[in-house]
Formats: structure tokens, C-alpha cells, sequence
């Protein structure tokens, strides 16, 4: 008996191989979703029950993509039938983010946002200390996103439109052959003219010697769940802090403990490793600086955290995703800490590109990437 055949096979069904299905589904693919563990799986970056969606970025080209994104999160919970973007607002301080120049990037991008001086943002979220010397941008469009529901909601709609969707199933192996590609694994193989490789931290290890790919640094991150005191402050926005330190914290949902925790963590500090090699160990002194940052300066919470997790950044030099095709193999990699509230767009951009269509932004080439190193 020969290879099955497709048109097309997305390896991997985190966020963005799973948007990729949905994307493929809309198009009529006779697509093939390959995962090598059970949905839900935490050996990767997309588990869990909360990242933020934000339009605050200092580079307008992001805020914009980020608006798409918004867009296409309420068509997937349209389809859906469920809420998967939960709206907050979303607040931005300290020195270092500078909150003065992302206000004029979001108006310029007619984002609705706005500068609080220091005092009247503490009289608003009482359980927050915020530095007084700047002020402190907030925008409503901001809130928390739900990736264990988005999966499985995507994969859904993605098998039911016909996407034959296949978990615990490595693929072992990745070719070219014939003008296309075959994926194989121990089901055996899988012809298709086109394969999306959404394989997150395990793209370098599954494409790296067939596709020249700048550096990837894998970095095992952690967060932490913090209880609310109560009465402390009526609702919580999501927030980034950046001054001495990079917090970010948001409503942590499902995966949060006890009702109402607030998930912590830093961007940017963590511990290189490999995504088979990562232990699964929460960093003592990441504990430690979080939980000093949570006492100095999130009198709303008990510092002492009621949970933690960790999870597996995958970075690019500059920060950029990477969104490129080389032969019959597209490159989805939405990455470097802030990828999830992109997903259903990079999806779609994963897609487009497996059609002949061209990357939105000449910055997520492979060539862009390699020119930067
Ligand atoms: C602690 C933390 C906090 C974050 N916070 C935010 C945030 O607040 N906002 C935001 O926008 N983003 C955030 N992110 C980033 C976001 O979560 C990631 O960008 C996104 O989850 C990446 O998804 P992915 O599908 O590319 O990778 P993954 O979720 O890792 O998916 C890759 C999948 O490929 C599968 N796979 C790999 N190799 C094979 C193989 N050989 N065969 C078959 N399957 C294979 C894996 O099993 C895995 O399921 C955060 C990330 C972390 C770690």
C-alpha cells in the first residue's frame, strides 16, 4: 500500500498548529493535523487556561497585527459557540516600557488608550503600587485569552469541516521528495505537497537540517499563582512592569488554584535548555524575585504564591516570529513570549503561505532573521 496522501500536513497542534487547522479547514484542505502528545499536554508552550492579549506594543506593525488577531478571536468564538478572549484592559508601566511613547503608538494606530498620572491610576486599582515617576497607560481593548479552550475549539471546528486530526503521534522524520514533502512517523507515511511546521520548541531538532534557521534560544520560563486579598480591588486588568524588573500578570482562570488568582511571571529570565532536555523545575530565584516584586508591590495579593508552572519560551534574536516557506515546508513559528494572542491570524498567515502566498511583513523572513544574526 503507498503513502496516504494530503494536501497538505501542519505538525504540531499547539496554538499556532491548530490555528493553522482551522485556517486550513475554511480553505477546504483535505489537511492533516499531526501531534506527537495528548491535547493538553505542558511539555510545550501553549498549555494552560491564560495568556494576556494585549494591542500595546512600542512597533505599530504589531499593534496592527494584533488588532487583526482581536478580530479573528471573535469569528473563532462565533464558530465556536464560547467566550475565549475575556476583556479587561490592560495596564503598562514602569520606566523602561515607557508608557508616554506606547500611548502615541497606539494613537496613531487609533487604538483607544489613555495616560494616567501615577496617583489617579492607585486611586483606580488600590492593589497595585505603581512608580511615581511616570505615568501609566491604560487600553480596554486588552484581556486574557483562554489557549486550552482555543485548541481544542480550533481542532473541533477543524474535524468537523473534515481536518483529520491525529494525537500521540511523533513524527519522526521530515523529507523532501518529489516536489513535496513526506512526513513520517510510526503510523507510517504521509505524502502532501506542502507541510506547516508549527512544532514550537522542537522546530530546530524536526526542521533544522533541512532548513536553515537562525537561532532559536529554548529557555524554560515560570509563573506563579498569587491569591487576591480580599476587598483589595474590584477587577484585575492585565499588566505589564517594567523598570528594574519585566512582570507581567494577569487573571489566571481555570489553572489558578484558588478562585481569583493572578498569574505572575518575568519576561525574558530564563534557563536555557532544549524542549526534550527541560526538567520541569521552577527556578528558586525567580520565585524569590517574584515574590519580592508581588510584596513591594501588589499589596492587592499575598505574595506567597498558592501555585507555579513552567513553560518553554522558543526566541528569536530580535523578538520577530517567523513566518516563511522553503521548498514544501512553511516555517510557523510564533514565538518569543508573545505569540498566543496572535494565533488565529498566524494560522491563517501559516496557511497562506502553504497556498504561495507571501509572509505579511518582510521582517519574518528566514532571510530577515538570518541577516540579523
Ligand atoms: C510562561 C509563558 C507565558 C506566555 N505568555 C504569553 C502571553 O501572555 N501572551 C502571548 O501572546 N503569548 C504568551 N506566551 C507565548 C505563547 O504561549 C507561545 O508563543 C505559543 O504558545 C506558541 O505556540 P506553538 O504552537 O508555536 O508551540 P507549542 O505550544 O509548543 O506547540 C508545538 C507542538 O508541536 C508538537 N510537536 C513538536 N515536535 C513534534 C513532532 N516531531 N511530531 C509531532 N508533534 C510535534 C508539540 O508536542 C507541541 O504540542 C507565553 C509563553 C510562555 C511559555
Amino acid at each position: 500500500m503507498g503513502a496516504e496522501r494530503a494536501d497538505l500536513v501542519i505538525i504540531g497542534a499547539g496554538l499556532a498548529g491548530s490555528a493553522a487547522a482551522w485556517a486550513a479547514a475554511a480553505r477546504g484542505l483535505a489537511a492533516v493535523v499531526i501531534e506527537a502528545r495528548q491535547p493538553g499536554h505542558r511539555r510545550g508552550s501553549s498549555h494552560g487556561s491564560a495568556r494576556i492579549f494585549r494591542r500595546a506594543y512600542p512597533d505599530p506593525a504589531y499593534v496592527r497585527l494584533a488588532g487583526v488577531a482581536g478580530r479573528l478571536w471573535r469569528q473563532l468564538e462565533d464558530e465556536a459557540g464560547e467566550e475565549l478572549l475575556h476583556v479587561t484592559g490592560g495596564l503598562d508601566y514602569g520606566r523602561a516600557r515607557d508608557p508616554q511613547r506606547l500611548h502615541e503608538v497606539l494613537a496613531g494606530c487609533a487604538v483607544p488608550a489613555e495616560l494616567l498620572p501615577p496617583a489617579a491610576a492607585a486611586e483606580r486599582w488600590p492593589g497595585i503600587v505603581f512608580p511615581d515617576d511616570g505615568p501609566v497607560m491604560f487600553h480596554p481593548e486588552a484581556g486574557v485569552i483562554d489557549p486550552e479552550r482555543a485548541m481544542a475549539a480550533m481542532l473541533r471546528l477543524a474535524a468537523a469541516a473534515g481536518v483529520s486530526v491525529r494525537h500521540e503521534v511523533p513524527v519522526t522524520r521530515v523529507e523532501a521528495a518529489g516536489g513535496g514533502a513526506v512526513v513520517h512517523t510510526a503510523d507510517g507515511p504521509v505524502t502532501a505537497p506542502v507541510v506547516i511546521a508549527a512544532a514550537g520548541p522542537w522546530l530546530e531538532p524536526l526542521l533544522g537540517g533541512l532548513v536553515r534557521l537562525p537561532p532559536l534560544a529554548v529557555t524554560q520560563q515560570q509563573a506563579f499563582h498569587l491569591a487576591q486579598r480580599e476587598g483589595a480591588q474590584a477587577s484585575w486588568p492585565v499588566f505589564i512592569c517594567c523598570d528594574d524588573t519585566y512582570v507581567y500578570g494577569l487573571p489566571a482562570g481555570r489553572d489558578g488554584e484558588v478562585p481569583g488568582a493572578i498569574k505572575l511571571g518575568e519576561h525574558g529570565s530564563g534557563t536555557a535548555t532544549t524542549a526534550d532536555d527541560r526538567d520541569g523545575v521552577v527556578c528558586a530565584a525567580a520565585r524569590a524575585r517574584v515574590t519580592a516584586f508581588a510584596a513591594a508591590r501588589l499589596p492587592g495579593l499575598d505574595p506567597r504564591p498558592v501555585g507555579e508552572l513552567t513553560c518553554l519560551y522558543t526566541s528569536t534574536g530580535t523578538e520577530d516570529f517567523i513566518f516563511d516557506r522553503q521548498g514544501p515546508f512553511v516555517i510557523c513559528s510564533a514565538c518569543s513570549g508573545h505569540g498566543a494572542k496572535f494565533a488565529p491570524l498566524t494560522g491563517q498567515v501559516a496557511v497562506e503561505l502553504a497556498c504561495g502566498g507571501r509572509p505579511p511583513d518582510r521582517r519574518f523572513t528566514l532571510a530577515a532573521h538570518l541577516a540579523a544574526v
